[in-house]
């Protein structure tokens, strides 16, 4: 472990409101008393099921937890104190540990800008902003999911959400700007059994530079993947794909796919507050001996270190 946490490593996929320290909610609920009582239960619930430790039984019922914790981040002081702790959690010294090292030296936070009855998207984007940009650039910046505002620390675009909701060619255009106007897109695809084949490849016409999950790729996509090597990532998130339901075991993960071939990877938490994880455990589980990880010899756990820094969108 003491390997792991002095590798300098990225953090490129992780979802602000996916990733809030428990404490913080906690203590965000216990500041404001009136967010549990104006839900009718809700944001209890959402908040007990979070405190308890999170089992699914399957992918929707992930997405079923982001109501709660929308309500308690509703308001811009809460969601500054939610954005700021959770960028500590990756950059901070300390935050596994008294004296424990930062889990990375990079973290791309991504975030999708919403708006509640106290504050606009755009106040939402700013405020998220105002912290990310309290870091130097070369430290922390924003992938934005799926919006077009513009700023140095915006480094890209995002799709995410109920993996089967909305079309894919609705968003063509959008991600067309995006890229004309210099960021680079991620996109969460084939992230379950049930997305169709005709969607990750009209998603992957959008020339995403990184891919999210991208667990069930088919044989027209997975061409297509191979013929990018140079151009095209893959954000790999082993405990929320196994938590999820998404893949079954560690030894069938479609990682040893992408390193057989030699493509590009990063290691990612993908949402810390629900799966408990953090990026020094992911990484263990490349070490760890079968069956609970991948048994990958030390050398190709730093090579992939190397990578995600690489692949990150600040190069
Ligand atoms: P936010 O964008 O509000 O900061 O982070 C939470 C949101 O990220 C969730 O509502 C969901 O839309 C998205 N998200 C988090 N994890 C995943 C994932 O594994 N797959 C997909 N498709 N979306 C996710």
């Amino acid at each position: 472990v003491d390997f792991i946490k002095a590798l300098p490593k990225a953090e490129l996929h992780a979802h602000l409101n996916g990733c809030i320290p428990l404490e913080c909610l906690q203590e965000l609920v216990n500041q404001h008393p009136e967010i549990t009582s104006g839900s009718d239960g809700a944001v209890a619930k959402g908040l007990k099921i979070l405190e308890q430790g999170v089992v699914l039984n399957e992918i929707n019922e992930f997405f079923d937890l982001f109501p709660a914790i929308y309500a308690i981040t509703s308001t811009p002081d809460a969601l500054k104190k939610a954005t700021r702790a959770t960028i500590a959690q990756f950059l901070e010294p300390g935050s596994l540990g008294a004296g424990e090292p930062a889990q990375c030296t990079y973290l791309e936070l991504r975030t999708t800008p919403r708006e509640s009855s106290f504050m606009s998207k755009r106040e939402y984007l700013e405020t998220v902003l105002d912290e990310v940009e309290k870091y130097d650039k070369d430290k922390c910046n924003l992938i934005i999911s799926l919006d077009r505002r513009m700023s140095p620390v915006v480094v890209g675009v995002d799709l995410c959400g109920t993996p089967m909701a909305g079309k894919a060619d609705d968003f063509l255009a959008a991600f067309e700007y995006a890229r004309e106007n210099g960021l680079k897109l991620t996109l969460h695809i084939a992230e379950t059994k049930e997305n169709t084949e005709e969607d990750t490849m009209t998603l992957l016409s959008a020339k995403p530079a990184r891919l999210g999950h991208a667990t069930f790729l088919h044989e027209e996509s997975l061409s297509v993947v191979l013929n990018h090597k140079e151009t095209m990532a893959v954000e790999i998130c082993l405990s929320s794909n196994l938590l999820c339901k998404t893949v079954e075991t560690i030894a069938e993960h479609h990682i040893s796919w992408w390193l057989s071939n030699g493509l590009p990877i990063a290691i990612c938490t993908d949402d810390t507050l629900v799966f408990r994880n953090s990026l020094v455990e992911e990484y263990a589980l490349l070490l760890a001996a079968p069956p609970l990880g991948l048994g990958l010899p030390r050398e190709t756990v730093a090579q992939m270190a190397r990578m995600s820094l690489q692949v990150g969108f600040h190069q």
